[in-house]
C-alpha cells in the first residue's frame, strides 16, 4: 500500500513543482516523482576547486570561477552563436552556445550582466588558439551553498538548475526507500556492483571527496550499476526470446547428404576453411531439433551464399522445404540465376517469387509452394506477404541481414512451424555492436578470401587526373573488358535525380566515349528496366554501366574489373568497400578510381585513404563506426530495438559482456525470472518482439 502510493507519486507533491514546471518536465521524460529519481545528472560542477584559467587543458570537465566581461550575439553565414567572455584574473576563456532559445539569452543577460561573478563548468575546447566551453553550465558561486561537487541535471526549457536540485532531492528523501534492487546480492557481489539506491542517492548528492572526472565521464560505480541494470534487461530480453525459441521444435537435418556432398563434388574450386567451418555450425545446429538461429558474415566475395546453398540442399534432402530471401529484385534473380545453374546439375527445382512473378507464373509458383511439389525458393519480400504458404518451411536463409528489421525476421519465420534460420551479412560488424544488433543469434564468420583472389587496387584520384581515368576507361574496354561508373544521387526529387543520372550518362555516351555503349542504371527505374539493363551488361552488350549506387549489392559480372566513382567523398566508408567488391571476384587484377570532389576537405580525404589502405571489411566497419557512430552506419535503424538511457551499448562492450554472461546465469534453459525483473525487461522491449516465438 505504502508502496504503491509512493510509485504513484505526482511531481506537483514536490516542493517548488507547479503545473507548469511539470508540464515543462515532460520533455525530459519525466512524468511522475519517480521519474526524478531516475534522472541522472549529465555533468558535475567541482564548485570547492574552480581551477585557474591558464591551467585547464582542451578536452578536460572543468570548473572555473570568473568575471563576466561580456555577452554577445554573432551572427555568421547560417548560424548564431551566444558568446559570454568570462575572465579569472589569470586568463580569459569564451564561453559559447551555438544553438540557443531566446530565453536561454534573456536569462543570462538578466542574470550575469557584466561585471558579475559566475561558476562555469563545461569540456573545455580551443578555437585558433583560444580556449573554449560550449554549453556550459553557470551557476552563481555564492547561491546554494553547501556540497562541493553538484549534479547539473539535463534542461527543460524554462526549469533553472536550482528548481530541479531542488525537487529530485525531495524525490530522492520521500523514494529513495521505495527503490528495490531486482539484480540479486550475489549477482552484485559477482560484478562488483554497489547497491542500486546506494548509487542513485550517491549520483544526485556526490561526496566532495568523489571523483569528479569519473562522474563526469559516467564511469563512476554508481554509474556502472545504473548501466549494468539497463544491459543486464536487454540480454535478458534477448535471452527470453531465445528461450521462446528453443522451446519451439524443428525438424532435424542430417548433415551427411548427397546433394550438398556431390555440390561440393562439382565445383570448380574448392570451399575455404572458413566455409567449411561455418558449413559445419551450420550442420551442428541444424541436426538439432531446436531450430538454429544463426548469423553468418563475411565480406563481400567471401562466399556465403555456397554455404547457404548447402544448407538449403540438405533441407530439400530431408524431404523439407528452403527459401532464400534477398533485399532486391536484382538480387534476388541473380542469386536464382546461380542457384538454378547449379540445381540442373544435381536435381531439384527451384523457384523465383518477386512482385515481378505474376499471373500465371505467381499461382503456379503459389501451388508448388502449399502442395511441396518445389523445395527450394528464392525471392524477396515476396516470400512473406499473405497468401504465401508453404507446405514444411524448415529454412530460411535471409540475404544482407542489415537491410531486414527484425520484424520481417519474424514475418519469414511465420511461414513454417519454427524454421532453421540463417542469415547473412557482408556488413561484418564488430563484436560490440553485433551483440546489441544480433544478440539473439550466433555468429559464424568466413575471414578469408577463396583462393587466388587479388585485392582490388584502390587508386585516389584528383579533378586533375579526369583525363588520365578516360584513358584507363578505354584501355579496359579496348581489351575486351567492362566498367562501372558510379556516381551518388544527392538530389533530393526523383526528377532531379533522373535527370542527373541521364545527364551524366548522356556525357559520356555523347561526348567522352561516343564509340562505346553506355548503359544507364538507376534505382528509380523499373525492376524489369533495371533488370534489362543488367541483363544487357552482363551480356556484354554494354561496355560501360553508369549507375547510381544500386549495383551496391551483389550484383556479380565477372568480367567487369574497374570501377570508377565520382565524387567518392559523398560514400560511407563501408559502401565503397561493398561497391568495390563488386569489381574484385574474378581472378582477374581488377582496380577501383575514386574520383574526388574538388570540394573535398581533408577529413573526407582521410576518409578515402582508409579505404585505399585497406581491405579488410572489419577494418573499414570500425573505422566507419567511429566516424559516423551505429545509427548511420547501419543506414537504418533496426526495428524493433531497444533505446538505452544510461549505457551506450556500443561503448560499454565490457558491461555489455557481462551483462550477457549474467543473464545465461539468470535465466537457465527451463528456467524463469522474477516477476520484478520481468517487468525491468518488459520497459526495455517492444512486447512483439520479445514473445513472438519464430525469428
Ligand atoms: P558473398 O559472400 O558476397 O555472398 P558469393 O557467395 O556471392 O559471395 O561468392 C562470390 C563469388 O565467389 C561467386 O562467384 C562464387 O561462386 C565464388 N566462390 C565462392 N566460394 C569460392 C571458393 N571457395 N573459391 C573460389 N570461388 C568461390
Ligand atoms: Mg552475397
Amino acid at each position: 500500500m505504502e508502496a504503491a502510493k509512493s510509485e504513484g507519486m505526482r511531481l506537483t507533491e514536490l516542493p517548488g513543482i507547479g503545473e507548469r514546471t511539470a508540464a515543462r518536465l515532460e520533455a525530459l521524460g519525466v512524468h511522475k516523482a519517480r521519474d526524478l529519481v531516475f534522472l541522472l545528472p549529465r555533468a558535475y560542477q567541482d564548485r570547492t576547486n574552480p581551477q585557474l584559467i591558464p591551467a585547464v587543458t582542451e578536452g578536460q570537465f572543468a570548473t572555473v570561477s570568473g568575471q563576466i566581461m561580456s555577452v554577445s550575439e554573432r551572427r555568421y553565414r547560417t548560424r548564431r552563436t551566444l558568446e559570454v567572455m568570462v575572465t579569472d584574473g589569470h586568463g580569459v576563456i569564451v564561453l559559447k552556445w551555438f544553438r540557443f532559445g531566446r530565453w536561454l539569452k534573456a536569462s543570462i543577460e538578466k542574470r550575469y550582466p557584466p561585471g558579475t561573478q559566475v561558476l562555469a563548468s563545461g569540456r573545455v575546447t580551443s578555437f585558433s588558439g583560444n580556449l573554449e566551453m560550449h554549453h556550459p553550465d553557470l551557476s552563481e558561486p555564492d547561491t546554494e551553498k553547501g556540497g562541493g561537487v553538484v549534479p547539473v541535471y539535463p534542461l527543460a526549457e524554462g526549469v533553472s538548475q536550482q528548481t530541479l536540485r531542488k525537487a529530485v532531492r525531495a524525490a530522492v528523501s520521500r523514494l529513495l526507500s521505495s527503490v528495490k534492487d531486482e539484480i540479486p546480492e550475489e549477482m552484485r557481489r559477482t560484478y562488483r556492483l554497489p547497491d542500486l539506491a546506494e548509487s542513485l542517492a550517491r549520483l544526485h548528492e556526490p561526496l566532495d571527496t568523489d571523483d569528479v572526472q569519473a562522474l563526469n565521464l559516467g564511469t563512476s560505480p554508481w554509474h556502472r550499476r545504473l548501466k549494468f541494470g539497463e544491459l543486464l534487461a536487454f540480454q535478458l530480453g534477448l535471452l527470453m526470446r531465445r528461450r521462446v525459441l528453443e522451446s519451439r521444435t524443428s525438424y532435424p537435418v542430417p548433415s551427411e547428404a548427397l546433394l550438398g556432398r556431390e555440390l561440393i563434388r562439382i565445383l570448380p574450386f574448392d570451399l575455404t576453411r572458413s566455409q567449411f567451418n561455418a558449413l559445419e555450425d551450420v550442420g551442428r545446429d541444424m541436426e538439432k531439433n531446436v531450430p538454429m538461429h544463426r548469423l553468418l558474415q563475411g565480406d563481400v566475395g567471401s562466399g556465403k551464399t555456397l554455404v547457404a546453398l548447402i544448407a538449403m540442399l540438405r533441407t530439400c534432402e530431408a524431404g523439407y522445404q528452403a527459401v532464400l530471401m534477398a533485399p532486391t529484385e536484382v538480387l534476388a534473380e541473380q542469386h536464382f540465376r546461380t542457384i538454378s545453374k547449379w540445381c540442373e546439375k544435381l536435381g531439384p527445382t527451384v523457384a523465383l517469387l518477386t512482385g515481378s512473378v505474376e499471373g500465371r507464373q505467381r499461382k503456379t509458383v503459389l501451388a508448388a509452394a502449399q502442395s511441396g511439389e518445389i523445395k527450394l525458393f528464392i525471392g524477396t519480400h515476396a516470400l512473406i506477404q499473405e497468401g504465401v504458404v508453404f507446405r514444411n518451411l524448415n529454412l530460411a536463409v535471409v540475404d544482407e541481414q542489415h537491410r531486414f528489421g527484425v520484424l520481417q525476421r519474424l514475418a519469414l519465420g511465420k511461414k513454417g512451424s519454427a524454421p532453421h534460420f540463417l542469415v547473412m551479412t557482408a556488413t561484418p560488424i564488430p563484436r560490440s555492436l553485433s551483440m546489441v544488433i544480433y544478440g539473439d543469434l550466433d555468429i559464424s564468420t568466413i575471414d578469408e578470401m577463396p583462393a587466388g583472389r587479388m585485392p582490388v587496387e584502390t587508386l585516389i584520384f584528383g579533378e586533375g587526373d579526369r583525363s588520365r581515368m578516360h584513358l584507363r576507361v578505354s584501355r579496359e574496354v579496348e581489351s575486351g573488358r567492362q566498367v562501372y561508373i558510379v556516381y551518388p544521387l544527392v538530389e533530393e526529387t526523383e526528377k532531379m535525380e533522373l535527370l542527373a543520372a541521364n545527364e551524366m550518362a548522356e556525357n559520356y555516351r555523347q561526348k567522352i566515349f561516343p564509340h562505346l555503349k553506355v548503359g544507364l542504371l538507376t534505382g528509380r527505374m523499373s525492376s524489369r528496366e533495371k533488370d534489362m539493363v543488367m541483363e544487357k551488361f552482363r551480356r556484354a552488350e554494354y561496355q560501360i554501366l553508369v549507375s547510381t549506387t544500386v549495383v551496391e549489392v551483389g550484383v556479380d559480372v565477372p568480367n567487369a574489373n574497374l570501377m570508377v566513382v565520382e565524387h567518392a567523398e559523398r560514400f560511407g566508408l563501408f559502401q565503397l568497400h561493398q561497391l568495390r567488391g563488386r569489381v574484385g571476384r574474378g581472378t582477374n587484377r581488377s582496380t577501383c578510381i575514386l574520383m574526388e570532389g574538388a570540394a573535398i576537405n581533408d577529413e573526407a580525404r582521410q576518409r578515402l585513404q582508409i579505404i585505399a589502405g585497406t581491405h579488410s571489411g572489419f577494418e573499414i566497419a570500425e573505422a566507419d563506426l567511429k566516424i559516423r557512430g551505429p545509427g548511420d552506419f547501419l543506414g537504418v535503424r533496426q526495428a524493433g530495438m531497444p533505446e538505452f538511457r544510461y549505457a551506450n551499448p556500443f561503448r560499454d562492450g565490457e558491461l555489455m559482456s557481462a551483462a550477457r554472461e549474467a543473464a545465461f546465469r539468470m535465466l537457465p534453459v527451463g528456467g524463469k525470472l522474477e516477476p520484478s525483473m520481468v517487468e525491468d525487461v518488459r520497459r526495455m522491449w517492444s512486447e512483439e518482439v520479445l514473445t513472438t516465438a519464430s525469428g
